[in-house]
């Protein structure tokens, strides 16, 4: 079985002062729970370097949030994956729902950008989910086996990929999916990547379920098969819930 990853995105929040809450979530992190698993913090770039050098000793990892399709150059404003790595980070959350609407990033942009993190060896979080119409119109599972098709590199393994599936309705609004919509929307997207890496590769990447996870739903969605961990907003900038939601995979 795979080992569950929580990661927290801590989207636009977080200066030099919180970087106690990821030495707090250091502490908490000890034997029993380091076994049972995976913990990294996706903060913004700024504090990526300070972070990551503040976790140290622990077995906590780093991530950006997301990183340029291009290598180096005349990109204003941009921040490259090598960077990300430079700085510490072994994840790049791509292709969140955030970055897709706010910023317009399709499909093949966020393949760009999973291609470019795995190329300066870092993980890529590619993030895929239906909106509210979407999935009221019994679209869900197609959007989501589209945006895989479009977004997730060829020849990922669960070393080098791993994928978030985040409705997003359920984005900061306490609003979750059933575990039986959780549970089929996972199993789809293992069959999915099955037919786009082959059977054995996708079978050990980590399909993490984001939007609204919270310590007192953790353990019912961390539960369903095929979720191999979580990807949690707004609960990961308060140690103890970040916590909470990692003791109840
Ligand atoms: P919330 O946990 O705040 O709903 O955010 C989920 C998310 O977008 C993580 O990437």
């Amino acid at each position: 079985s795979i080992k569950p990853l929580v990661a927290g995105n801590w989207k636009m929040n977080g200066l030099k002062t919180d970087l106690g809450i990821a030495a707090e979530i250091a502490r908490g992190h000890d034997g029993a729970l380091r076994t049972k698993v995976d913990l990294a913090i996706c903060p913004p770039a700024t504090l990526l370097y300070p972070m990551t050098a503040a976790l140290i000793g622990s077995r906590i990892a780093t991530g950006g949030q997301d990183c340029s399709l291009r290598d180096s150059g005349a990109f204003t404003g941009e921040v490259s994956a090598a960077m990300l790595a430079d700085a510490g980070a072994q994840y790049a959350i791509v292709g969140h729902s955030e970055r897709r609407t706010l910023h317009g990033e399709r499909d093949a942009t966020v393949k760009a950008k999973a291609q470019a993190a795995q190329a300066a060896l870092l993980v890529p979080i590619v993030c895929v989910g239906e909106t509210k119409d979407e999935r009221e119109a019994g679209k869900a599972l197609a959007v989501v086996k589209k945006q895989l098709r479009g977004s997730v590199p060829e020849g990922s393994t669960g070393a080098t990929l791993v994928v978030a599936y985040e409705p997003v309705w359920a984005i900061g609004t306490g609003l979750t999916p059933t575990t039986a919509d959780v549970a089929e929307m996972h199993a789809a997207i293992r069959a999915d990547l099955g037919r786009i890496l082959g059977k054995a590769a996708a079978a050990s990447v980590r399909l993490l379920y984001g939007g609204s996870v919270k310590p007192s739903n953790a353990a019912e969605l961390m539960g369903v098969s095929d979720v191999d961990g979580a990807l949690v907003g707004g609960a990961s900038l308060k140690a103890e819930d970040f916590l909470g939601i990692a003791r109840a995979c």
